[in-house]
């Protein structure tokens, strides 16, 4: 497939791509252990750019991936063909802020912590808020269904999103769902598109639901023995009928890696969970919290701190935000890598599936963490191991096999939070092949000449580690 860099040129202006080579480097992986090399990068500004773009690729055939900030754990924006990757990030404009209908318009570029930094002086916020904020786009965000460490209360991407712009594979223009906060005429198109990770068009404005902030947010960590005792106490505090509006969990293996990394003196415990309750009223923020805490103190949670001021709340919680950049740093040799990293189980596995992740990584010679926001039922990991031995990228397979084989037989899902890719095709693929047949006659039927973002999802490789290169140096 040859692209005519001039046409391009043409349609986005001479500043606008770029095919030199250390660009397209770095459009070549995302945060996963993939890579694989684009032919051309595409940054269009407007709607009739991306338009043209699309349709170009469609006449001749060539695969267009669609990439907001690239912070994917899966693989999601490697272009496995090649082709055009189509950066949306200039498309940054917050289009309107309208409180008396209590939502926004954006284009799909903006990023997530400069939409809430915009609604916040209206008393407002978007709550799907990934820990990746800073950096995630919303149309990046809506092609994952992301959400955060708020969705215990708040709930995903898909629970927000109201209607949307759409360029289909043939550059056409489509407007999915309203304005209003529900419709019932026929098919929810937009929804369709959440969690269709740039496989089914390309979103080019989002209208998405916003809520006003609470006036009242505390924030309390606990420390615990064991991972049991505070797996347990998390699915306890959701079954009392509390409601966190946050609550996660980090392991031994997290504490370790934030005390290195950041130097934060936190008691090197079993686990540590950090739980938050907001609202309007301080005598009903002050009531979850005190209910929340005796439910910590009932499996023997103990060092109990709590604030509601802001600065407090910061300190409190920023081991946790940044404990994925941290974990490298566990352990001199090893390195963190994206894979399993986000399953989603019911309420009452949390406990036991937290424990069985540390028993799956010693049995294979890996150091594995499980953190994250399980007060949703997600539970994080990541696999650390030596990235230079081939034998180690065996041991990291077989540990994803065994870990997602147990994830499946308790009910739960290969993918709570990030979404598919690559690397997680081969397990969900397995776990769901019931769905498989509608999902790829659904993207016939969209995309008849496959160049949106192929080969991911139901129809990403079998074999994740051949799928691309991967973006580490294995010398034996
Ligand atoms: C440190 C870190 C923490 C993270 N924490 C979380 C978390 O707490 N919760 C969570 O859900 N995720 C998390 N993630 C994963 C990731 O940040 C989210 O999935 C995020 O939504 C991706 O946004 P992005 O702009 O980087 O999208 P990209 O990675 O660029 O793209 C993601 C997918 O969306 C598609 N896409 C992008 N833009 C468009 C568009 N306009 N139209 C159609 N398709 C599009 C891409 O093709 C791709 O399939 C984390 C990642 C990192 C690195």
């Amino acid at each position: 497939m040859k692209i005519d860099i001039k046409k391009i040129e043409e349609i986005v202006g001479e500043n606008n791509y770029s095919d030199n080579i250390a660009d397209l480097y770095v459009y070549s992986s995302d945060a996963s252990v993939h890579q694989a090399m684009p032919a051309v990068i595409v940054k269009p500004k407007t709607i009739e750019e991306v338009q043209k773009i699309v349709c170009y690729a469609n006449k001749k055939k060539i695969p267009v991936t669609p990439r907001g900030a690239g912070s994917g754990t899966s693989g999601h924006t490697v272009p496995i063909d090649g082709g055009i990757v189509l950066d949306l990030k200039q498309m940054n404009r917050i289009l309107e802020i309208r409180p008396e209908d209590m939502l926004v318009r954006v284009e799909p570029g903006v990023v997530d912590d400069d939409l809430n930094r915009a609604l916040n002086q209206y008393g407002l916020f978007y709550p799907p808020a990934p820990a990746s904020s800073r950096i995630a786009t919303i149309g990046g965000e809506i092609a994952a269904n992301a959400s955060g460490v708020r969705s215990v209360k708040y709930g995903a991407t898909r629970d927000y999103v109201l209607g949307m712009k759409v360029v289909l594979a043939d550059g056409s223009l489509v407007n999915l769902g309203s304005n209003t906060r529900v419709h019932s005429a026929g098919y929810q198109l937009e929804r369709l598109i959440v969690g269709s990770e740039g496989t089914l068009g390309i979103v080019v404005e989002a209208t998405m639901r916003i809520t006003p902030l609470p006036k009242f947010r505390c924030l309390a960590v606990a420390n615990f023995n064991s991972l049991k005792d505070a797996g347990n106490t998390i699915s306890d505090i959701i079954t009392s009928g509390s409601q966190p509006s946050m609550l996660e969990l980090m392991d031994k293996v997290g504490i370790i890696a934030v005390n290195k990394a950041m130097n934060l003196g936190l008691p090197e415990v079993g686990a540590i969970i950090l739980f938050e309750a907001d609202g309007n009223v301080k005598e009903a923020v002050d009531y979850e919290m005190k209910k929340m805490k005796g439910i910590c103190e009932k499996h023997g949670g103990s060092g109990i701190e709590m604030s509601y001021d802001a600065a407090e709340r910061k300190r409190l919680f920023s081991g946790r935000k940044k404990l994925f950049a941290a974990l490298s740093r566990y352990k001199e040799g090893i390195i963190c890598t994206d894979l399993a990293d986000d399953m989603g189980v019911p309420n009452s596995k949390i406990a036991q599936t937290a424990e069985k992740i540390h028993e799956i990584a010693e049995r294979n010679n890996v150091i594995m963490a499980v953190y994250g926001h399980c007060g949703s039922g997600v539970i994080h990991t990541k696999i650390m191991f030596d990235t230079t031995k081939k034998s180690q990228w065996k041991d990291a397979e077989r540990v994803i096999e065994e870990l997602y084989d147990y994830v499946h037989s308790v009910g739960g899902v290969t993918s709570a939070e990030h979404g598919i890719g690559l690397s997680k095709a081969p397990a969900w693929k397995k776990a769901r092949s019931d769905i498989l047949p509608m999902m790829k006659a659904i993207k016939k039927a969209l995309d008849p000449n496959n160049i949106l973002n192929p080969h991911k999802l139901m129809d990403a490789p079998d074999d994740w580690v051949k799928a691309t290169n991967l973006r580490y140096n294995v010398r034996s």
